[in-house]
């Protein structure tokens, strides 16, 4: 079994990039070069003000999606196991 990192309140994350940082160093990488997650600031159509957006390259799983997901101070990310075969 082996674990997958998801989105569950996207609209809960308040853009300060701890996820970010936490990837990178399970990468043992400095900067946001190769970065695995992304926090962009954009306006949604159906919202007046912009909001935080969050992209992820699935590679994100190659790591440890558990500590990515409790680094989050707003509980943004869940883990869910998947069969590993
Ligand atoms: S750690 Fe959580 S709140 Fe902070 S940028 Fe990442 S998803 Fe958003």
């Amino acid at each position: 079994m082996s674990k997958i990192l998801k989105i569950i309140k996207p609209d809960k994350c308040n853009g300060c990039e701890l996820c970010v940082l936490e990837a990178q160093r399970q990468l043992e990488t400095v900067g946001l070069e190769g970065a695995l997650i992304r926090v962009f600031r954009k306006k949604l159509e159906n919202s007046e003000y912009p909001q935080n957006h969050l992209e992820i390259d699935p590679r994100i799983n190659s790591l440890n999606p558990g500590k990515i997901k409790i680094i989050c101070p707003q509980e943004v990310f869940e883990t869910q196991e998947i069969d590993g075969n």
